[in-house]
This record gives C-alpha cells, structure tokens and sequence, in this order.
C-alpha cells in the first residue's frame, strides 16, 4: 500500500508534459521562493527570467559580516543588506521538516557540509545551492540585477484577458538599464528585509543605543554591556542567548508579556525576563511595566519585519496595509490582475519551502491555462470573506499572513488544485512536536528529540528522490 502510494507520489509530481499556454515570466528574487517558482514554471513550459540582486542564489540564507549604517534600518536611502541572518543560526525546523519535497534537505557529504538534524545557515545555503544546481537554475538568473520598477504595460482586457507588465531593471550597481516587457511578473523578493520597530516612550532622549536584530551578527561587540532586547520570537529567544555569554545583562521585554513579568531564565546568571518597557530615560534608564529599573546600553528590537514592496506599481491595486499585502486570493494572486500578477512566499508561520513548492505549482499550472481560477468577482468575494472574519475573530490586520495550523490545509487546498498528494502527515506532526519542544525546551531542543519514528517515515518518502 505505502508502495503504491509512493509511485502515485512520484507520478503526480512529476513535470507536467503538455502546457495548453507558456508564457514569458519575470521572477523578482533568488531565494527559497523565486528558485523553486522558477523551477515549477520552466517544468510547465514557461520561460522564465528570474532578476537576482545579489551574486548568488539563496537570499536570506547568504550570512554576510556586512551590516546596514543605520542600526535601525530606517534610513530609506541607506544601503541594502539583504540577510538577517547571525552568525550562530541554526534552523528552527528539523531538516526533513524544512526541505522542498521532491528534493530532501538530506545528509550529504562534502567537507563543509553540517549534518545536524537543525544545521548552521551554511547548511541550508549549500542546500538552496545545491538545488539550483540540481535543476539547473541559474541558467535563468539574471545575477546582480535588481528590479526597480514593475507596472503594468497594457490594461487587464476582461475576465481571462492577458495583460503586459513593464520590468524596469538595473544590472551591476546601475551600469546597464533594461526597460523589458513580459506576461506576467511573480514576486517573491522576501520579507525581513525591512524592520519593524517597537514604539517606546521617551525614546527619542535616551542616550544609549538602538538596533534591530536585522543588523545583528555576533556578541562580541556587546561585551560587559547591558543589552535590552525587545521581542519573543525565535529570533529573541536565540539572540538572548548568544549575547549573554559576553554582555554584563541581558533583558528581554515582551509585550506579550503579564505586566508583573519578572523571571530569571533558569541556567543563566544574567539573563531576565519582563513585561514590555514602559519608558525610557534621558539618564538611559529603562522602566519596565513590571516596575523594575534597570540603566541599558542597548536596545534591540527583534520586532520583526514588515512586507516591502518599492518596485511595484499596480496603480493602487495591491497595497501593504498594516502589514496585509491586498487583496489577495489564496495569498497568491491579486483578484484584478490575476494571473498576470502573483506572489511566492507571502504567508509566516510556516514551513517555507514546501508551502513554496506548492504555491508554485499551482501558479505555474494556473498560467498556463490547465488549472482554472474562479472568476475575478469570485475571487474578490473569498478575499473580502476572509477579511471579515479575520476582523470578527478580533485579529488585527497584521496578522493576515500568518497560518500557523492553517498551514496545512491550505497547501492540501493547493495540492488538489494541482492534483498533486498533499502535505505528508509525519511533517506535519514533525512540525507541531518541533514547536512544543522549541517552546518548551529552548535551549536543548535543536540537539534532543524523541520523533525518531518521523524521521524515519521520512526517510522512507525520501528514497524515491534520493535512490
Ligand atoms: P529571501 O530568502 O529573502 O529571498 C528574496 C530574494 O529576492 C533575495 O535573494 C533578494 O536579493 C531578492 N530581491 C529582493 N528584492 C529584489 C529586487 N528588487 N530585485 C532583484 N532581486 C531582489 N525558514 C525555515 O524554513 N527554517 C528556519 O529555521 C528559518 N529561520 C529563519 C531565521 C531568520 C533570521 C530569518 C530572517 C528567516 C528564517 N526562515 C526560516 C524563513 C526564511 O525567510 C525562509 O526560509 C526563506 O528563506 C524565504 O525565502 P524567500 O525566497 O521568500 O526570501
């Protein structure tokens, strides 16, 4: 039986052998996102540009020493470094968890290669890498080429109409400008990139210093200092714990938090928890909500990061508001313009790769014409619907993208539009045993487990791509 299943598998994931329409397709970026969108689109018969900024292929996944002037990343003119990635990051997701599914995040030999189960950032690189390689996309890498401007060409002419876009690019620091027409444009350019910042009273008078952990790298700069971090994601939890082995104290201030929050993190002599700060101090106090008084030499906003969209220009027809990049259906495709215009990787709270692998299927597939949309009013009307429910439910704006659970019913939602087997039941299970361990056991989870009957499912689907 698991037999069978595994050859349907292999079968409905193969490329798909008579696109009914290719097109020309411009993708903007060469992360997790745009390479597998790449992938899907060429295996559908497109032809596909993809329009890379950076050297190489991996986006956030590039670890550089390099960070912003502007500690804050507020500066619009400043220049742009892409990563956020610090030098001690290991994954948050299990390997089999986190890898695209026809091609495992396995094991694989090489002198530099990691084969920890959550490895370095090196690891996950070597593998975007190696799945570029695989597939051989960076045949279709315009590399050091950013995308300044995208807007649409010719009007949208009815309900299946094709429009044009206008791609606006610069190659090698401005040296070549290219002024292109295509398609259709997919966006997949990430999104912690552009910081989120915690608004804190008295701020603009305190002396000390301020950063966001986009422009964190190593602890050694913070030595003997008393370091405030604001935040209670992965990223808080992991820089808390990398700084505190150089700085005097570290504080973490969480809104989330109870107003009487004050907890020593057990195994550290210097590292405290507590409820959001309060005001801060033209002396370079810092006041919690918990009453406790501390003076900082930094505060650092590990707040997240908002979705930033400079190059597009759809005339008012898709905006970042609050954080909600709309309309949207199905994350994917702006109703008005779909499916001339999309978007790869949008939602968080995810397992990224797999959910980009199907997001990419059934954009590659909707283009071509084998897979059908609903119509234009009807996509609007789920978009709206979800709004409203969101809005019923109390969930501010900025939550729109995130899924969490949701997650999985979603990509089977995406799977069967592209008559594709859905997500495999022991990643999901990896990934909710992962986020229970993660929260219970922040500091030990990355190195013990006890899903050792996952993996070794995993391993089972895994043969048939590795054999
Ligand atoms: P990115 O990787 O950001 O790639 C976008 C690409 O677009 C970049 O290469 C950029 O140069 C390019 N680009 C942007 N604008 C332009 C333009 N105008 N013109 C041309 N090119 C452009 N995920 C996991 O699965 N596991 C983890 O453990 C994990 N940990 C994470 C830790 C951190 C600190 C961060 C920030 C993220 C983490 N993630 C993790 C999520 C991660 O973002 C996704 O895994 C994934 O890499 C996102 O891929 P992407 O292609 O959407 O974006």
């Amino acid at each position: 039986e698991a037999y069978e299943d595994f050859e349907s598998r292999k079968h409905t994931m193969a490329p798909s052998l008579s696109p009914i329409k290719s097109h020309h397709v411009a993708v903007i970026g060469a992360g997790a996102a745009g390479l597998v969108a790449a992938r899907e689109l060429r295996r559908e018969g497109h032809s596909v540009v993809v329009f890379e900024r950076q050297k190489q292929v991996g986006g956030t996944w590039i670890y550089t020493d390099h960070v912003e002037p502007d500690p804050l990343s507020v500066d619009p003119t400043r220049p742009i470094v892409h990563s956020s990635v610090y030098g001690s990051l290991r994954t948050n997701l299990p390997r089999e968890c986190m890898g695209y599914r026809d091609f495992p995040f396995v094991i694989r030999s090489g002198e530099s290669r990691d084969p920890r189960r959550f490895p370095s950032h090196r690891e996950v690189l070597a593998y975007l890498q190696d799945f570029a390689k695989e597939f051989g996309i960076e045949e279709m890498i315009r590399f050091e080429t950013a995308v300044e401007r995208v807007a649409p060409a010719t009007e949208s002419d009815g309900e299946a109409g094709n429009m044009k876009w206008r791609v606006e690019s610069t190659e090698k620091e401005k040296k070549v400008r290219r002024d292109e027409i295509y398609d259709a444009v997919v966006v997949c350019n990430g999104h912690y990139i552009e910081p989120r910042l915690a608004e804190i009273p008295g701020i603009s008078s305190w002396p000390g210093k301020e950063m966001h952990s986009h422009n964190y790298r190593i602890p050694e700069p913070f030595k003997d200092q008393v370091v405030v971090l604001i935040g209670n994601s992965a990223s808080a939890v992991d820089i808390s714990r990398d700084i505190a082995g150089s700085a005097k104290e570290v504080h973490v201030a969480c809104r989330s938090n109870a107003a009487d929050t004050f907890i020593k993190q057990s195994g550290y002599s210097n590292l405290w928890m507590h409820s959001m700060i309060e005001r801060v101090h033209e002396d370079g106090s810092v006041v919690f909500q918990n009453g406790k008084i501390i003076s900082a030499d930094v505060i650092m906003h590990c707040t997240g990061y908002k979705y930033h969209l400079p190059f597009l220009d759809t005339n008012g027809i898709v905006t970042v508001d609050d954080n909600r990049v709309g309309p949207l259906y199905k994350d994917v495709f702006p109703p008005a313009l779909a499916p001339w215009l999309s978007f790869i990787g949008i939602p968080w709270k995810v397992v990224p790769f797999p959910m980009y692998e199907f997001q990419s299927k059934w954009l590659a597939g909707v283009l071509s014409g084998r897979i059908m949309l609903p119509s234009k009013d009807d996509m609007m009307k789920e978009v709206k619907s979800f709004y409203a429910t969101l809005e019923a439910q109390g969930i501010p704006k900025r939550y729109t993208h995130q899924m969490g659970f949701t997650q999985f019913e979603y990509n089977n939602w995406l799977a069967s539009q592209c008559g594709c087997s859905g997500t495999e039941e022991w990643r999901k299970e990896m990934y909710l045993t992962t986020g229970v361990r993660r929260r219970e056991y922040p500091e030990t989870y990355r190195d013990e487990w006890e899903d050792h009957h996952l993996v070794s499912q995993a391993y089972q689907d895994f043969s048939l791509y590795t054999q």
